[in-house]
């Protein structure tokens, strides 16, 4: 038995040094994913609930790795916050879907919004990114554009982390609060930074229909945005129960299966073109 364990023990040692080094292994290889065309953007349609129309799409970063297929961003996004990388990632995918907004102008029944996710780790140095300077050689108005912040951000009393969001809020662009419930931030905070749009976490809307506790918590986040002029959206709609409970208790919009998986530029362009005429 003794030996048993022993040898168990050496078992999991090495599948530890096998995991750390997968992980530095990845690491490395996403710092060339963005040169060698391995980093890609989907967009998932927000929609409105009362209309069913289409308000905006939300990008999201897609590694598809030439030996290991599609790295799924739950494991690729926080290696890369951890390695710094998010910085040159996140860049290229706002340039990428602000690009691609811009490009459906020219589709008729639109123009949409771009949501982007912004990691706290991209709020770590004082004016690194220039997004605002993109958009104006892109000629998209900032109002077109939302950033996605997580209430760990908000909370953050750092300089860089309040000036940028002031410097985003002065030029137009819009807030939303992501994975909204999970944390702690707090509706002063709401107030502060004059945030534009919560989404009510998916962990909330996923037994929306059978446990009442989620849906009173998702019923109040409703309620209490309306009050402080916050628009909200749903994340994580995947059937027709939970986006009419969503719809009549006053929800804004829905992001989520239901509507649509995250679609390819191509695709997505070509949803687009089918629900408006050409
Ligand atoms: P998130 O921002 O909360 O994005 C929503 C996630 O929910 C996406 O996962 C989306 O594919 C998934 N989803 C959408 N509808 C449904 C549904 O009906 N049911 C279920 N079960 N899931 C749904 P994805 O694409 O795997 O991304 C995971 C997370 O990775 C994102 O969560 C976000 O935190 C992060 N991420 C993705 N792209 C970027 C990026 O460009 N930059 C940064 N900083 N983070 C990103
Ligand atoms: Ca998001
Ligand atoms: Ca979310
Ligand atoms: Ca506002």
């Amino acid at each position: 038995a003794k030996s048993a364990g022993k040898n168990r023990f050496s078992y999991f040692t090495r599948e530890m040094d096998e995991e750390a080094h997968m992980r530095l292994r990845l690491i490395q290889e996403l710092r060339h994913a963005i040169q060698l065309d391995q980093i890609h953007v989907h967009y998932q349609p927000v929609v409105e609930l009362q209309s069913g129309g289409i308000l905006k799409a939300e990008a999201l970063a897609r590694w598809t790795h030439p030996l290991f297929g599609n790295v799924e961003p739950s494991l690729f996004i926080p290696l890369a916050e951890e390695s710094g990388v998010i910085n040159d990632i996140g860049d290229y995918i706002f340039r990428e879907a602000a690009a691609t907004i811009k490009h459906w102008d020219a589709l008729p029944g639109l123009p949409l919004e771009i949501s982007i996710n912004k990691s706290p780790i991209q709020f770590g140095t004082k004016d690194q990114d220039k997004w605002l300077d993109y958009l104006q050689q892109l000629e998209l108005p900032p109002d077109r554009v939302t950033v996605e912040i997580t209430e760990g951000v908000l909370l953050d009393v750092s300089e860089n982390v309040s000036s940028k969001l002031f410097e985003y809020r002065d030029a137009g662009i819009q807030v939303a609060i992501d994975d909204f419930g999970t944390g702690y931030s707090s509706m002063a905070y709401l107030q502060k930074f004059d945030i534009d749009f919560l989404k009510i976490d998916q962990s909330f809307i996923k037994d929306l229909v059978t446990n009442h506790g989620n849906r009173a918590i998702a019923e109040s986040i409703i309620a209490m945005a309306h009050k402080l002029g916050l628009r909200v959206i749903a994340e994580g709609v995947e059937n027709g129960e939970q986006m009419a409970l969503l719809r009549d208790a006053g929800c804004d919009y829905g992001q989520g299966y239901y509507f649509s998986r995250p679609l390819s530029a191509n695709d997505f362009e070509n949803m687009l073109v089918k629900r408006n005429g050409t």
